[in-house]
């Protein structure tokens, strides 16, 4: 398994390329770069060949996980397979090589494929007006949150608290204070869902929002959505929708039509970009009507049968992102929509439901599930059942690495001791499925019969299990023999 560092097999006799002999002549380098801006020194970079650059990272790629070698049942974050042909329009001349001060008649294109992503976004989220701005769900989060203080200014009235359940995404609390509101914690009842009475007993003239996931965390639809709508509007208070993972409810339902006044959805989750190792991602902010005003500028409108950057509207929140957001995720976004069609992305969230419950039937007889329900895209099953022999849910997801299988995310939500978060996404087979299943199940005979392999796992990774808080604080990237 050992793999040197690329700069350990580099000498200076290799190359990657040779180009043909010039046919042009030789231009001396201080005509065209002036020798303030020239390097001193060579940089420091590795000279290999072509085939040991392409093996190396070849080499190294497989000595991890990834959504390209298996299964990834790593709920929330959805990550998902995402479509090739993505990453082939996104690569386009004209869609990667636009300039955002390039005039706006020149990338009439562009700005058709954003005019057109927030149309389609606008319908399937059921919400009036859209920004793609945002360059993550949190970004989405605090945009939503600063149009509702806006808004509540604009109406001179004064309301400090935001509502959000116990079992929300941890951004959900923090884009609440970064916005300026106080972030107010209800519990969930029995069933891990919204509790209609706390609602009742909590939201009054000083509540801003009710923040909302819906599918909540827990992967359980909330029956009672429209009578907790009411209750909050009856008071003056705003719908906030989490709706970072779709995927289960696209071509099903809209956020909208539940009542949501305010809602930010990813495209690098639900729409299928890839956003490993941090991004870039895209969180566009779907609003009601009247919240239209207070929108991030620029906007772009249509005028006469072009399209045009607006920059007035005295009453917007402002500039959230340089330029007008991360224009290759649209492009993957708006391809992946394109593809599937209205039919297409109902089938999308279908498969999501169906698997997660299938996987949930599968398993429940061997993890305890406490909030058991049909579930959604996802489930959230515990490993408590297994603390008997010594076991903890880290256990089982080191584990499965040995199985080849990535770890669901594990202690999240926090309402669920142990949580395994599972949510196999619409995209994978019977088969994967039913290994994962298999896998886990052996996994729980193992805690029962032989614990020690648990406790020593994973035992077939390049590295072996790590000190976490270590590995985290005192990075080490370098191979030691
Ligand atoms: C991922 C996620 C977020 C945050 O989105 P980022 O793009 O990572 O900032 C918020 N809420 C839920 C439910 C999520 O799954």
């Amino acid at each position: 398994m050992e793999e040197k560092l690329i700069f350990e097999i580099s000498s200076d006799s290799k190359k990657g390329y040779t180009l043909p002999a010039l046919d042009v002549q030789a231009k001396d380098i201080n005509e065209l770069i002036p020798e303030e801006f020239q390097r001193k020194s060579d940089a420091e970079l590795p000279q290999v060949s072509e085939p040991e650059a392409v093996r190396h990272f070849v080499n190294l790629s497989r000595k991890n996980h990834h959504i390209d070698k298996g299964f990834y049942p790593l709920g929330s974050c959805t990550m998902k397979y995402n479509p090739k042909v993505n990453e082939e329009t996104a690569k386009l001349d004209g869609f990667r090589n636009v300039h955002p001060f390039e005039d706006e008649r020149f990338v009439q294109g562009a700005l058709k494929l954003m005019k057109e992503l927030e149309e389609y976004l606008c319908e399937i989220l059921g919400t009036d007006v859209v920004s793609l701005q945002p360059a993550a769900g949190s970004q989405g989060e605090l945009s939503g949150i600063l149009i509702a203080k806006r808004y509540f200014e604009k109406l001179g009235e004064e309301r400090t608290a935001v509502i959000i359940p116990d079992s929300a995404h941890g951004t959900n609390p923090a884009s609440v204070s970064i916005g300026g509101f106080k972030a107010f914690q209800i519990k969930s009842n029995e069933q891990g869902k919204l509790d209609i009475e706390e609602i009742k007993k909590y939201v009054d003239k000083n509540t801003a929002v009710l923040m909302v996931t819906n599918p909540n965390t827990l992967g359980l639809f909330e029956e009672q959505i429209f009578e907790i709508s009411e209750i909050v509007h009856s008071r003056g208070a705003l719908m906030y929708m989490d709706g970072a993972n779709l995927n289960a409810l696209m071509g099903i339902t809209r956020p909208g039509d539940m009542g949501f006044d305010i809602m930010h959805v990813n495209l690098h989750k639900t729409f299928s970009a890839p956003h490993g190792g941090g991004g870039p991602g895209s969180g566009p902010i779907g609003v009601v009507e009247r919240l239209e005003p207070f929108l991030p500028v620029p906007r772009i409108i249509k005028d006469g049968s072009s399209f045009k950057w607006n920059y007035s509207y005295k009453n917007s929140i402002g500039k959230i992102h340089s330029f007008f957001g991360n224009f290759s995720i649209f492009v993957k976004a708006y391809t992946y929509i394109r593809i599937l069609g209205a039919k297409g992305l109902k089938e999308v969230s279908e498969n999501a439901i169906i698997n997660a419950n299938y996987l949930l039937k599968k398993l429940e007889k061997h993890f305890s599930i406490p909030y058991k329900d049909y579930c959604m895209h996802e489930f959230v099953a515990s490993g408590e059942n297994l603390k008997e022999y010594g076991i903890r849910t880290l256990d089982v997801a080191k584990r499965l690495l040995d199985f080849g299988f990535h770890s669901p995310t594990i202690y999240f939500p926090l309402i669920v001791k142990e949580a395994l978060m599972i949510e196999p996404t619409e995209t994978e087979s019977r088969s994967s499925l039913d290994s994962f299943a298999e896998a886990m199940i052996k996994i729980k005979e193992e805690a029962e019969k032989n614990p020690e392999v648990l406790h020593s796992s994973p035992q077939t990774t390049p590295i072996g299990r790590l000190d976490e808080a270590k590995a985290g604080r005192e990075l080490d990237v370098k191979y030691d023999k």
